[in-house]
């Protein structure tokens, strides 16, 4: 029995036979399947030209038909259908400007990065494996199909891809591989940024990152990718990091690259996701100084404060994650945000008969704090007796 999301792409291939055209599942979803690993989308590659493939399936979405992709929409999900092809016309390292269309499945095999990533499976889950992928799966090993040198020149960002597949798969690339990316590194220059992000993204959210990261370092890769300082990642590549989860990671490096100041720019992270990682630097650095008390955990919310406290364990080589302790104080508190306190800036100036101005908000802030601390409790009448007493208004 095929895992589920492949049982429910079986119809795809199948429609693709009938209408005489070969097709094949191929790519990450078959080395992980081969590796027992969950994946989530199957991508389909076939002999059918875009049009043609538009032409067997009702509901299509155009996506790089100049790549030869099409997505089509079966029963819901969208599926990844590329023609086979190869691929020419390399320039400065980049990917190519032109596709050529082939009806060759082994030579559409052979175009892709790694032996592991070049393996396809048919219909009646048949292995078409021309360049050894699953013994190297099995010998957890990345290799290029065909010469490193070549397949690095042509395309530089596949380097990078072989590192983000070691912190992904818990493989070690294979010597030559490695040699050739030791030597080629320095094109990675010339890739596009967010191509090198995406993979980056992916290294950070492995579980074997520490020997990836470690590997950035000890291949030299790491000196032409943005705003990663040498005893950053050696520090990173020192700590137990395969347990940090990718936005940890973020956190952890910003936080030992004191002085990098838009590393996440260089980067192009979504400014949510800078802000929300700038915000957790801060109280990482406070943790750093102090435990946490009650306000400062109100300030950062629980899930800031499962991530800065997982950072700083890790900073720490400590084995347990403090969530629980971090649990309790949250319980304890009496509020959880500002809606929740029982006045509001109406209130204050209802009661001092002042028309608004900054003056609220350093009440509501002064109030805020001692209903969290227990000094008084979070009830109108007796927060409204306590200003007058202490002479706010
Ligand atoms: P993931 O599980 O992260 O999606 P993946 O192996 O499916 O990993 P993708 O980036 O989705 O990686 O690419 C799909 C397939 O396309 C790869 O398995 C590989 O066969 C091929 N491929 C992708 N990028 C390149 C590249 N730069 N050079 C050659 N082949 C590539
Ligand atoms: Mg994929």
């Amino acid at each position: 029995m095929l895992p589920t999301h492949f049982e429910n792409a079986l119809p795809v291939l199948k429609k693709l036979e009938e209408a005489g055209y070969q097709a094949y599942f191929v790519g990450g979803a078959v080395r992980d399947l081969l590796m027992k690993r969950p994946t989530n989308d199957v991508d389909i590659a076939t002999s059918a030209l875009p049009e043609e493939v538009k032409a067997v399936f009702p509901k299509t979405i155009d996506v790089g038909i100049e790549h030869g992709t099409v997505v089509v929409i079966f029963n819901e999900t969208p599926y990844e259908i590329t023609t086979f092809r190869s691929e020419e016309e390399y320039k400065d390292f980049r990917r190519p400007e032109s596709v050529t269309f082939i009806t060759s499945l082994k030579e559409d095999l052979q175009r892709r990065d790694f032996t592991i990533n070049a393996i396809a499976m048919d219909s009646s889950g048949g292995i078409h494996d021309p360049f050894g992928g699953e013994s190297d799966i099995h010998a957890k090993i990345i290799r290029t199909v065909g010469s490193a040198e070549e397949r690095f020149k042509e395309d530089a960002l596949r380097m990078m891809r072989a590192v983000r597949f070691m912190a992904q798969l818990d493989f070690e690339m294979e010597s030559e591989t490695l040699e050739s990316v030791r030597r080629n590194g320095a094109n990675i220059r010339f890739v596009a940024i967010e191509r090198l992000s995406a993979e980056f993204e992916k290294l950070l959210s492995g579980s074997f990152k520490k020997a990836s990261i470690a590997s950035l370092v000890a291949t030299g890769l790491y000196k032409y990718l943005p705003a990663l300082q040498r005893k950053v990642l050696e520090s990173a590549a020192s700590l137990p990091v395969n347990r940090l989860t990718n936005e940890q990671m973020w956190l952890l490096v910003s936080f030992l690259s004191k002085g990098e100041e838009n590393l996440m720019e260089h980067w192009r992270l979504p400014s949510k996701k800078i802000k929300y990682i700038s915000k957790a630097v801060k109280f990482l650095s406070g943790r750093m100084e102090r435990e946490w008390d009650r306000y400062t955990l109100y300030l950062a919310g629980i899930s800031t404060a499962y991530d800065v406290e997982e950072v700083y364990r890790v900073l720490k080589l400590s084995d347990q994650t403090g969530r629980a302790e971090l649990e309790k104080l949250y319980d304890e508190l009496p509020i959880r945000n500002r809606g929740e306190l029982a006045v509001t800036g109406n209130d204050l100036m209802k009661w001092s008969g002042k028309s608004g101005g900054p003056w609220i908000k350093e009440i509501l802030d002064n109030t805020e704090k001692a209903v969290i601390n227990s000094i008084i409790p979070n009830q109108k009448s007796t927060i409204r007796e306590w200003l007058g007493l202490c002479n706010h208004q």
